[in-house]
């Protein structure tokens, strides 16, 4: 039987419906509007368009979007000073800085130097420790984004055996941590999974792999995943977006997985707006905390 599409596209709309009416109370409540600014190094194409989508979406949902942008050549103590005027600056509620930076420039530090209460994405060690102790100020955008599509969709995660295929800093480690909490933003029912994370190091991928009710896949490594990594009835997440010559596709091979798999996202069109929806959502969270 052909798997259920779960569509994360049709899931955004909503939540950015929903922000929308938020923002709209939240400019009545205190004559202020929240403000995303953005900040991108040097010309990388795919950066351009992630943040133009995330500016109109902010835009979409009654938010400001401001963008600053620096050459890839600058000074680096240039970027530092441009996050030390956002992090003053009282309009200024979220502030992103577009990653991955040009080659050379220590992100962890540029990342560090966010002020934690303008910091949407999650990234600095104070929100990641946050996180870790079940207490987010902020939840990572990505993670948060599945966690949302997994609830919405009515899958129930706890106490399934979850396993994650990637540790990155930005997807992998921080989903992994949030499955395993006793509650989280959707309550206890999307949390207190039993959780493996594999890598690129794992021994046997496949093996792991077809243990997963839940299968989350976040490699950059397009079509990976194939139906002989997936037990019959899972569930497949699929987070990755590869830029290929057939055009954009995920790290699943959609069209061997989905004749095995019970359900899965599809890309584009799955993961990718949720992540948007939950960055404008942390940028609400940040204007209504600066209002406290
Ligand atoms: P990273 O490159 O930072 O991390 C990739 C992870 O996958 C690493 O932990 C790596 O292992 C592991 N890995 C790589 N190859 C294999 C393999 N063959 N088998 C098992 N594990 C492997 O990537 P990101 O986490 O930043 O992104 C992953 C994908 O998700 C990308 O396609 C990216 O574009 C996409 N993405 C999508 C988003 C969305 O909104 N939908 C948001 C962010 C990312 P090791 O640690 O050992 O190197």
């Amino acid at each position: 039987m052909a798997a259920k599409i779960l569509d994360g596209k049709l899931l955004a709309q909503q939540i950015q419906a929903e922000i929308a009416k938020d923002v709209a109370e939240f400019k009545q409540k205190f004559s202020a509007t929240p403000c995303l600014t953005a900040v991108l190094v040097g010309d990388n194409p795919a950066s351009e368009v992630y943040v133009r989508n995330k500016q109109k979406t902010c835009e979409k949902v009654g938010m400001t979007s401001r963008l600053e942008r620096l050459d890839a050549k600058s000074d680096p103590q240039q970027l530092f000073d441009l996050i030390d005027r956002l992090n003053q600056d009282p309009t200024v509620h979220g502030i992103l800085v577009q990653l991955p930076l040009p080659s050379g420039w220590d992100s962890n530090k540029v990342l560090d130097a966010v002020i934690p209460s303008k910091d949407v994405d999650a990234f600095g060690p104070e929100n990641v420790g946050l996180i870790c102790q079940g207490r987010p100020r902020f939840l990572p955008c990505t993670p948060h984004g599945v966690l949302q599509l997994l609830g919405r969709c009515d899958i129930e995660v706890a106490g399934k055996h979850v396993v994650v295929v990637g540790r990155s800093d930005i997807v992998g480690k921080p989903l992994a941590m949030l499955l395993m909490q006793r509650s989280g933003p959707l309550g206890e029912k999307v949390a207190n999974a039993t959780v493996t994370v594999c890598h690129s190091h794992t021994r046997n991928l496949a093996e792991f792999t077809r243990q997963a009710d839940i299968l989350i896949v976040a490699i950059g490594k397009a079509n990976a995943i194939t139906a002989e990594h997936v037990r019959p009835g899972a569930v497949v997440i699929d987070v990755g977006i590869n830029r290929t010559e057939a055009g954009i596709v995920g790290d699943v091979d959609f069209a061997s997985v989905s004749s095995v798999a019970s359900a899965i996202t599809p890309v584009p069109g799955g993961v990718g707006p949720l992540t948007i929806a939950m960055l404008l959502r942390n940028t609400l969270t940040a204007a209504q905390k600066f209002q406290d």
